[in-house]
């Protein structure tokens, strides 16, 4: 497991990528090289004393840069210190941090549950994944809201290209006739998936919808043991 420091970074790259997130690339300065696990986060400081949870959705082959994508609409000081973020600036964080990572052995089958920005470890977990040619089935069940929201499209159609059995279902929960997505929540999946003794799920977004998926996978049986979750509950400060 990679130990939290204190790096000084300088960003590089910043764009919203949807109606509600925004993209951001940092190169460490201070130290240049912060080695980390698919899956960990970052407490980026977004104010005297403040800080907040951000996971790293970048490839873990590459330790100089990372790449994080942030909730930016709504008015909290994390959303508001990326929206103000400049190209040129620096940004001070602690991590990486978490113990939300791949299990190894890896499974025969793994099955990806995000909601939002929810998906960002698991875009660090498949470059990780393509890096050490896993073989194995993987699925995704990503929700949104509206079908705006939808972020990495091109990301997740050259996973198809890298990994031989990647597939993804997007469900888009509040827009009614939507063609290119799925109609609901991704809780629809769950009562046609089949229980797999060889499988891991692993589970990142809406702390409920981690809470509802885990008890659901539970209720077919799946063992505790299969099922890695992380929350992405709000900072109390
Ligand atoms: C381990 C971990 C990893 C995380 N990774 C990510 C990540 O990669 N990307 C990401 O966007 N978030 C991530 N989060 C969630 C993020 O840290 C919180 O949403 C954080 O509260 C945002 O801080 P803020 O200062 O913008 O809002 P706060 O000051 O914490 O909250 C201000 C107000 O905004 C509301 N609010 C907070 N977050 C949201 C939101 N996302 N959407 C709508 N309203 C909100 C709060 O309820 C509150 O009313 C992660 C959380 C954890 C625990």
């Amino acid at each position: 497991m990679k130990r939290p420091k204190r790096v000084e970074s300088v960003v590089t790259y910043k764009n919203w990528i949807s109606e509600k997130a925004i993209k951001i690339s940092i190169d460490h300065v201070r130290p240049q090289e912060v080695p980390f696990e698919a899956g960990q986060f970052i407490s980026l400081r977004v104010g005297e004393g403040k800080y907040r949870a951000y996971s790293i959705c970048s490839n873990p082959g590459d330790i100089r840069k990372m790449d994080l994508v942030a909730d930016a609409k709504h008015m909290g000081v994390g959303a508001s210190y990326i929206r103000n973020l400049k190209l040129g600036d620096i940004v001070n964080f602690i991590g990486p941090s978490g113990k939300f990572r791949l299990r190894i052995p890896f499974a025969e089958n793994l099955h990806f549950f995000s909601t939002g920005t929810g998906i960002a470890p698991f875009i660090a977990m498949f470059h990780e994944l393509a890096f050490r040619k896993y073989q194995g089935k993987i699925r995704l069940y990503h929700g949104i809201r509206h079908k705006n929201d939808a972020l990495f499209l091109t990301a997740l159609h050259n996973f198809r290209e890298s990994l031989p059995c990647f597939d993804y279902q997007i469900y888009v929960s509040q827009d009614e006739n939507c063609d290119k997505y799925n109609q609901g929540r991704i809780t629809n999946v769950l009562s046609a998936l089949e229980k797999g003794d060889n499988s891991h799920y692993y589970l990142c977004g809406n702390p409920n919808m981690v809470m509802e998926v885990k008890r659901s996978l539970l209720d077919k049986g799946i063992r505790e043991n299969q099922i890695f979750f992380e929350g992405f509950t709000y900072a109390v400060s």
